[in-house]
Order: structure tokens, then C-alpha cells, then sequence
């Protein structure tokens, strides 16, 4: 038997906000002993819980067993801005803007997956940690103003809907006077992602096996495959890589991945003194006209969320001292927008790993016989992970439709330029684009 080992394995640090406020999980359930599946799922993130959810939607008597090295909710899945954007958004532009024509397509598809998981909402009764607000694009000053104008046109032309947002009208909903003009686009969802990632597992559990704490380490080759973890192993015909950007640890799609981590801040509740003051709308979420800029979010129970700043971190690793460092540019952000909330202090800070490549491409598909991926979110996962994770399970047992043609039109994540050329580029180009993003950031 042929063996792929993985070299490298996630390691979120401890601190997400989103994760901490909801009531204690149950215990991991670690997989120690070896059993046999028709399928395994690697990862439990919005890509390897749709494709289970998938699964047991077209297969429901086959044994699908889920592998993750974390917690459930513990990675990116539970530690990002909760946006499941289906409209463009092009994170290497300056206004999210893509082609015409290929935006057309993604919205199409990206709308089967809103279904897929307002469905799956319903289904396990998860509407307290989603709803389909769409959010507010906030600019400030001439720079997010051109990115923002530029967007409101790319609409326009795609023949989507949103309303525009004055200064005044920015303020009536946020409660700060930072933004100098925005809009609402009407479609997406907001998710609390440790929320909705956990309860999605929770409904699963009494259809699917879920293993935390139990990383891949090698997967064994053959008709019948095996995935090896420390303390056993699960056999099963076919394998789906859901593990976003480690794909190419297990040296699937070497050099051709792109780590980039962002960061985040939450506040502790805010008082009903301090809420009165801010004024505003009960909860609201605000991604940056510009893509480089900030985004805020206000959760129902009182408490400001700040996401900023991207980092090329080609090990696929951040550290302490990183998220810590980064937490004073989210805090600087706070300050400047919520003047009003200086006594309001940061509760919670942490950071995430993202993965892009530089065509925005997916890496998708059936990869070796027998082993798929749906992987390569281009910080998009909330939405892409979970349309791919359904698709694959699709296309693994033998589908063919209109939705996964398209998906698989998006193409294969292009080679990443030679070291240190790579690593030096990205530098220069996120510096470059946080000093243009100016006050968006
Ligand atoms: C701060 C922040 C804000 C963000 N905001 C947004 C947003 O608003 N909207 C949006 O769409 N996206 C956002 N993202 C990106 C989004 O979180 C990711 O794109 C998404 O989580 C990817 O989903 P996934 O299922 O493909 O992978 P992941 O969620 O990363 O799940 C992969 C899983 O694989 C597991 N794994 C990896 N290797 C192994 C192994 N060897 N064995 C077993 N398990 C393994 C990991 O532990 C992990 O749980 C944000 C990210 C961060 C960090």
C-alpha cells in the first residue's frame, strides 16, 4: 500500500471569542480503535460537514466517518467573521469586483449553497447562530468611497440588488460617525460560526461519525483506503480532503497554496449604559468598502467584533505574539469608530488561517483514485466551503449537474512563483494595499 504522510497539522491558539461564549461542548470523542466506513471525511469545517450532510442526504444507509485533529468550531469553521457572502467578493481586487460573466456563474452557485444551508438551519433548528441579513459595506473617506462606488457599479451591471447608504444613514444603524458613506446588499447570511459549525456536528452525530482530537496522520493507498490517526484508524473506499489549506502538508498541490491569516477582536458585553450610547441597531455586520479594511460585526448579545489585517504566513502557522501584536491595530480600529466606548475593553483576540491561491482558483476534485478534495477557500469559507463540501459529495458518488460543471470550470489553483520572490511579493503586496486601504483599516 501507498502512503501519503502529513507533515504539518493545525494549530489554532486558544482565545476565539466566538467559541468562548457559548456554553461548554461535550467532551472530544477521539477515534481509538480501527474501524471500517464507506467514507472519510477529513476535517469538520463548513467543507467536511456540508459534503457528511451531503452524504446523508444521497446516501443514507453508508457508514460516514468525520476525522478532525481539533475540536469541532476550534478552527477557522468557529473562528471567522460569520459573512456567507454569495455575491463577489474578490479579496485581490480593490472593490471585490471579479469578470462579469465568471461573477455570474458564482452567484448562481453560491445560491444553491444559501439553500443547502438555510436548509440544514432548519433541519437541526439552528436560526439563533444564522440569518439572512446580508451586510453593510461601510467607506470612509475618498478611498473607500471610489472601491465602494466601483462595487455599487459591478452590481448594477450583475443586476443585483442593494440600497445605498448615506453618512446619516450609516449612523442610524452603527451608531458612529466613522463611515462617510455605505450600502446594504440585500443577500447572504450572517452566522455566529462556532454556533453553527457545532450544532451542524451535533445534528450530524446521529447520522454520521465524528472523531475530534484525532489528526490524520497518513493515509494508505489502495482499492480500500485507510486514514491513521494516533490511536486508529478508519478503512473506507473513499477519502474527501476537507482541510482547506493543509491540503498540501499531506503534499497534495505543493506550492500551489497560499497561507495567509487573518485576526480578530471581541469586546466584553457591552452594558445597556454603553449600548444607549452607542444608539444603533441591535446587532449588524459591516464588511470594508474596501478589501483590505475592516470588518465589524455587533452580535445580538452586546458585543463588537473587530476582523483586520491579512498576513502571508507561508508555514501555515501564526504565534502568540503575532495575534497579540495585531490585536492593538483591531484595537486602534475600535477606538477611532466607537470613540463613545472608551471604557469598552477587549475580552477575546485570536487569528485564523486562510487559504488563497493566486488565480482564486479551487482545488477541487478528485485528486487520486479514490480521493477527493474540496478545499482552497480563498477566505471564503463560509460560503465555498460549504458549496464545495456539498458538490464533492456530488461528484464522489458519480454526479453530474449543471452546479458542479460550473464549479469545476473555476479551474486549478496556478503554481505559486519561486522562493523568495513568492514570500517577499506577498509581503510587499499586503503592505502595500493595508497603506492604501488608509482609514478603511
Ligand atoms: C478571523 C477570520 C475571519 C474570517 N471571516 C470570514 C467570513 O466572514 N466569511 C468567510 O466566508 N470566510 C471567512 N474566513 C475564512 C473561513 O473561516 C475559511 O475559509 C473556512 O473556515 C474554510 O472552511 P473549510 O471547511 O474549508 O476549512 P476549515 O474551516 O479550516 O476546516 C478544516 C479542518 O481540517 C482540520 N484538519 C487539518 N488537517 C488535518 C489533519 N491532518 N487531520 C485531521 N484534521 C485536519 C482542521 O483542524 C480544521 O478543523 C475568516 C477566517 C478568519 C480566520
Amino acid at each position: 500500500m501507498n502512503s501519503i504522510k502529513a507533515l504539518k497539522f493545525p494549530k489554532d491558539l486558544k482565545g476565539c471569542g466566538w467559541y468562548e461564549i457559548l456554553p461548554e461542548p461535550n467532551p472530544p470523542q477521539e477515534l481509538v480503535s480501527d474501524i471500517k466506513a464507506d467514507w472519510i471525511i477529513i476535517g469538520t469545517g463548513f467543507a467536511g460537514l456540508s459534503a457528511a450532510q451531503r452524504l446523508t442526504q444521497l446516501r443514507p444507509n453508508d457508514r460516514v466517518a468525520v476525522l478532525d485533529a481539533q475540536p469541532v468550531g476550534w478552527g477557522a469553521a468557529g473562528r471567522n467573521s460569520g459573512f456567507m457572502i454569495d455575491i463577489p467578493h474578490e479579496l485581490q481586487s480593490n472593490d471585490y469586483a471579479g469578470g462579469l460573466e465568471k461573477d455570474l456563474e458564482h452567484i448562481r452557485v453560491n445560491r444553491t449553497a444559501v439553500k443547502f444551508a438555510t436548509d440544514l438551519v432548519e433541519e437541526y433548528g439552528l436560526q439563533e447562530h444564522f440569518s439572512l441579513s446580508g451586510k453593510i459595506h461601510g467607506a470612509v473617506d475618498q478611498v473607500g468611497m471610489e472601491s465602494l462606488h466601483a462595487f455599487e457599479h459591478h452590481l448594477d451591471n450583475l443586476g443585483e440588488a442593494y440600497t445605498s447608504l448615506s453618512a446619516a444613514d450609516m449612523k442610524r444603524v452603527t451608531g458612529t460617525d466613522y463611515y462617510t458613506g455605505g450600502m446594504h446588499a440585500h443577500s447572504g447570511a450572517q452566522i455566529q460560526p462556532a454556533g453553527y459549525i457545532r450544532g451542524l456536528a451535533k445534528g450530524l452525530t446521529s447520522k454520521v461519525d465524528i472523531f475530534e482530537n484525532s489528526p490524520v496522520l497518513e493515509i494508505k493507498q489502495g482499492a480500500t483506503k485507510e486514514a491513521v490517526t494516533p490511536h486508529g484508524k478508519v478503512s473506507a473506499p473513499k477519502v474527501i480532503m476537507a482541510v482547506n489549506g493543509k491540503l498540501d502538508s499531506f503534499g497534495f498541490f505543493k506550492r500551489r497554496l497560499m497561507h495567509v491569516y487573518t485576526f480578530a477582536s471581541m469586546t466584553r458585553q457591552l452594558s445597556e449604559n454603553e449600548q444607549a450610547l452607542l444608539g444603533g441597531d441591535p446587532a449588524w455586520g459591516l464588511v470594508s468598502a474596501h478589501p483590505m479594511g475592516t470588518s465589524i460585526r455587533k452580535t445580538a448579545e452586546s458585543r463588537i467584533v473587530v476582523r483586520s489585517v491579512f498576513t502571508y504566513n507561508p508555514t501555515g502557522e501564526t504565534s502568540a505574539a503575532q495575534i497579540t501584536r495585531l490585536g492593538r491595530v483591531q484595537k486602534r480600529a475600535f477606538q477611532a469608530r466607537f470613540p463613545m466606548l472608551d471604557q469598552v475593553t477587549m475580552e477575546h483576540r485570536w487569528g485564523g488561517h486562510l487559504c488563497l491561491s493566486l488565480n482564486s482558483a479551487p482545488a477541487f476534485g478528485e485528486i487520486e483514485p479514490g480521493i477527493y478534495a474540496a478545499c482552497c477557500q480563498q477566505g471564503l469559507g463560509v460560503m465555498q466551503g460549504t458549496l464545495s463540501g456539498k458538490l464533492i459529495a456530488e461528484l464522489a458518488i458519480g454526479q453530474d449537474n449543471e452546479d458542479l460543471r460550473t464549479y469545476q470550470s473555476f479551474g486549478e489553483p496556478k503554481k505559486l512563483y519561486p522562493e523568495p520572490f513568492m514570500t517577499l511579493g506577498a509581503k510587499t503586496h499586503l503592505w502595500w494595499s493595508h497603506l492604501r486601504a488608509g482609514k478603511n483599516l
